[in-house]
C-alpha cells in the first residue's frame, strides 16, 4: 500500500473465506473491553444492541466506573483486573490511554489463549503496532483507531450510536493475520462504522495534522489567553470565537498528554509548520502588508469552505 492509499474495506466485497456463514449469528462469543470509558463503553453498548457478540465483559480500575457501567447496562459483567477479564475472551479490546495500551499488550498476550483476537482503539498507531507485533508473533493483534469521539469521557459519555457513519481505521503490520483484521472489521461494521486500512506511519502523520495539532493549539490558546494580564477577566467577555475554537480543549488531559508524547515526531514536524504559518501572518501584520495578509486569509478560507462541504 502506498502512502496515499487507504483501502476502504466496507466498499469491497468480502473474500469468500471471510464471509459470515450465518449473517444473523453473533460475530464473537465473549467480548472483553479493557477501559469502559467513552470509546470502550460505546463499543460495549453498540455491540450488545447490534447482537454482534454473545456477552460483554468490562475491566476497570475504579469501583465508580464498574458501578456506572453496570447500572447503565453497558456490559453483562465487570471484572476487577485484566487477568480475570480476558482469560475466556474471544475478542479483547484495549480502550485505555495509549501508554496504558502499550503496557498492557504483553500482559494480555500472556493471559489469552491462541484463538483470542486482540485489538486496540488508540489514537496513535506506530508505537502500538510495534509493541503489538512483538507481543503477538502469531498475528492475532489488530491495531485499530475509530475516528469518532466527543469531549466528554468516562462510561457516562458512552453512546450506542457513536460509531454510526464514522470511519474505523486499521493499520495492520507485517505479522497481522488478514483474517483477524477482517473479523474485527466485521464487528466495527456491525456497529455502523466504515472500515479502512492505512500504513501506521502514514496514519500517525495524518492524525498529527488533522487531530493532534488542533487539540494542542486549542489547549495552547486557552493557556495564552489565561497568561495575559487579567486573563481570567478577559475570558469572561469571550463570545463564540474563543468558545468554538477551543471546544476540544475540554477533552481529557491525561488522554491528550499521552497522545502528544507518543506521537512526538510527527506532531513536532507539523507544529513547526504551524509556527511558520503564524510567523508569516505576524510578519505581514508587523509590516502592514495587507495584500499578503489578505492572500493568506483568502487561501485559508477556501480550504475551510471545502472542509465544510465535505462534512
Ligand atoms: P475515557 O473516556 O477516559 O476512558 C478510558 C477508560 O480507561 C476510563 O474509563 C478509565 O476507567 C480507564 N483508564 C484511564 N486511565 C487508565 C490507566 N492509566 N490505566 C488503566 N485504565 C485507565 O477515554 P476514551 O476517550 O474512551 O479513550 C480511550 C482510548 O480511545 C484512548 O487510547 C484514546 O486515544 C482512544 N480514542 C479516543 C477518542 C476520543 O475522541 N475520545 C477517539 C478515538 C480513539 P478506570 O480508571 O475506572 O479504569
Amino acid at each position: 500500500m502506498t502512502r496515499s492509499q487507504a483501502r476502504d474495506e466496507s466498499m469491497a466485497a468480502p473474500e469468500a473465506s471471510s464471509r459470515n456463514p450465518d449473517p444473523g449469528a453473533p460475530l464473537f462469543g465473549q467480548l472483553t473491553i479493557v477501559g469502559v470509558g467513552l470509546i470502550g463503553g460505546s463499543l460495549a453498548l453498540s455491540a450488545r444492541e447490534a447482537g454482534a457478540v454473545e456477552s460483554v465483559v468490562g475491566v476497570a480500575r475504579s469501583a465508580a466506573t464498574r458501578e456506572t457501567a453496570l447500572s447503565m447496562r453497558l456490559v453483562d459483567r465487570m471484572a476487577e483486573d485484566v487477568a480475570a477479564g480476558v482469560r475466556e475472551a474471544d475478542l479483547v479490546v484495549l480502550a485505555v490511554p495509549v501508554h496504558e495500551i502499550v503496557r498492557l499488550l504483553p500482559e494480555v498476550a500472556a493471559l489469552t489463549r491462541g484463538t483470542t483476537l486482540v485489538t486496540d482503539v488508540g489514537s496513535v498507531k506506530g508505537p502500538i503496532l510495534a509493541v503489538g507485533d512483538t507481543a503477538f508473533p502469531d498475528g492475532r493483534f489488530v491495531a485499530g483507531h475509530p475516528i469518532a469521539g466527543r469531549e466528554q469521557s468516562g462510561p457516562v459519555a458512552a453512546r450506542a450510536d457513536l460509531f454510526r457513519g464514522s470511519n474505523w481505521i486499521f493499520t495492520p503490520g507485517d505479522r497481522t493475520r488478514p483474517e483477524a483484521v477482517e473479523r474485527v472489521a466485521r464487528l466495527c461494521r456491525a456497529v455502523g462504522a466504515r472500515t479502512l486500512q492505512m500504513e501506521a506511519a502514514w496514519h500517525d502523520d495524518v492524525f498529527a495534522t488533522v487531530s493532534h495539532l488542533p487539540h494542542l493549539v486549542a489547549y495552547a490558546l486557552m493557556d495564552a489567553v489565561l497568561g495575559t494580564t487579567r486573563g481570567g477577566e478577559r475570558i469572561r467577555f469571550s463570545a463564540g470565537g474563543l468558545r468554538d475554537f477551543t471546544r476540544v480543549a475540554g477533552s481529557d488531559p491525561v488522554m491528550w498528554r499521552d497522545i502528544f508524547l507518543m506521537n512526538r515526531e510527527p506532531l513536532l514536524r507539523v507544529l513547526d509548520e504551524y509556527q511558520r504559518a503564524l510567523d508569516r501572518l505576524a510578519a505581514a501584520i508587523r509590516n502592514g502588508d495587507g495584500d499578503t495578509l489578505y492572500g493568506r486569509l483568502l487561501q485559508a478560507r477556501a480550504a475551510r469552505e471545502e472542509l465544510s462541504h465535505r462534512s
